[in-house]
């Protein structure tokens, strides 16, 4: 393993995400012990590293010449902890891996309704190039290149720097350190993707691409042409996993909506036309590219990258699909997995004389309210009981379903003669809008 050797440090970190919140100054940086985390990444690498099928992308030429050996994984908990193992140092490029993100930054900047009167959000089980567009003319999803040009189009630059600036400044944000371009992927890529500007032009024929379209596709393949790591796509992964805040650097960088919104679209549309067959055996939302990267992000839990570059016919990573049917499996990371039994959302409760003090912890949902709504009716029909407390102290989230909940029930005991109260003294809030 090679952590040392990954340069995670280099270069300027931007202080402020989209939302303008700052950061806490820490860097992605691999454990250096040997964690049984890093064993797991590393026995799955020794599983899959066997298999020689697929073929290196060559359609932009500059990307023929990968190691077609190269292979490496990390994965980023929601804590924000790093793992890798193999070649988390080798530097390639984002490709299709930007287009959630891109996607991402046109919902702040513009909002759901808007952004998909331009492009749509259904699965076009086709390749990734191809000339997918619906009824309305607009290409079928944003995660699919004619869709992806259009996102791009829709983010408006500011300043002399421009919307390629933007757009490298927010994914920098996402990873936690300032990403650069390799100029000779742009420039291999810009000499030869016309069909891209075929895809550009159609969509500006349907009234649904703004602006110039070379500009946009420019733009686009810069922004595809980002120079990444494995840890990269896994602390990218696991800024959106996290609802939005990256958690090594602490920075919010889109909202928990937005992050939300574009883990769907990854889930539905993310690994192009094997987009079901991943959600059967893998279920994390994700998104590959031809460079051979995945990354996909497990919400709530991890954010994992993978790089190797030879490529099956969808365009997927081949090992990197292996690794991730592996990893779903023993991280327990499919998105569907049913947990044995509901966490319990109450911490304890104390009971002197008529007064009882319920105490809640962890994330309150409408599901934990509603356990937590029937622990109270069971405790006031002891007649004994004239007050109640509902303490939040322990909470760390709560929605507006829950918090709405739990004031009805309030209100109920307030009408059948029991004092009722909720104390909030940490102003806990959902933050889906934040
Ligand atoms: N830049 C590549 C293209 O537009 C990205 C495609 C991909 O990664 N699937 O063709």
């Amino acid at each position: 393993m090679d952590h040392g050797a990954s340069d995670h440090t280099a270069g300027g970190r931007p202080d402020r995400g989209l939302l303008g919140h700052a950061s806490n100054g820490r860097e992605p940086r691999a454990t250096d012990e040997q964690s049984p985390v890093v064993t797991v990444l590393e026995r799955i690498r020794d599983e899959v590293a066997p298999r020689h099928e697929g073929r290196v992308a060559d359609f932009i030429p500059e990307l023929a010449g990968a190691d077609p050996d190269a292979f490496g994984i990390a994965a980023v908990s929601a804590h924000g902890r790093c793992y890798s193992a193999g070649d988390d140092a080798a530097a390639f490029t984002v490709q299709s891996m930007s287009k959630p993100f891109v996607y991402a930054m046109a919902i702040e900047e513009r909002g759901l309704d808007d952004v998909h009167q331009h492009v749509g959000a259904e699965p076009s089980g086709e390749p990734f190039n191809a000339i997918s567009l619906d009824e309305l003319g607009r290409p079928e999803n944003p995660m699919i290149n004619a869709g992806a040009i259009v996102t791009t189009s829709l983010v408006h630059g500011a300043g002399p720097d421009g919307r390629f600036e933007r757009i490298r400044t927010a994914l920098s944000s996402f990873a936690g350190r300032s990403l650069s371009l390799d100029e000779d992927v742009y420039l291999s890529e810009a000499e030869t993707g016309h069909r891209n500007r075929a895809l550009g032009y159609l969509s500006l024929a349907g009234g649904v691409l703004e602006g110039s379209v070379e500009e946009a596709v420019q733009d686009y393949f810069r922004q595809c042409a980002l120079s990444v790591t494995v840890l990269d796509l896994a602390v990218m992964a696991a800024t959106l996993a996290s609802g939005g805040v990256n958690p090594v650097t602490g920075e919010r960088v889109v909202s928990r909506r937005t992050a939300r919104h574009t883990l769907s679209v990854m889930s539905s549309c993310g690994m192009y036309d094997r987009a079901g067959e991943w959600a059967l055996r893998v279920g994390i939302p994700a998104k590959s590219g031809v460079s051979g990267g995945i990354l996909a992000a497990a919400p709530g839990s991890f954010g994992v990258g993978v790089f190797s570059p030879p490529l099956d016919g969808a365009g997927n990573s081949v090992r990197g699909v292996a690794a991730l049917e592996r990893l779903s499996e023993d991280y327990d990371l499919h998105m569907l997995r049913i947990p044995s039994e509901p966490p319990s959302p109450v911490h304890s409760v104390t009971r002197a004389g008529g007064t009882l003090d319920v105490h809640l912890r962890g994330d309150i949902d409408f599901l934990a309210a509603e356990q937590v709504v029937s622990r109270l009716e069971e405790a006031v029909d002891d007649a004994r009981v004239t007050s109640v407390t509902v303490e939040l102290e322990r909470v760390s989230g709560l929605s507006d379903a829950a918090r709405s909940l739990l004031a009805a029930e309030l209100r109920d005991l307030d009408g059948a003669g029991v004092e009722a109260s909720m104390t909030d003294p940490a102003e806990v809030q959902d933050d889906e809008d934040a």
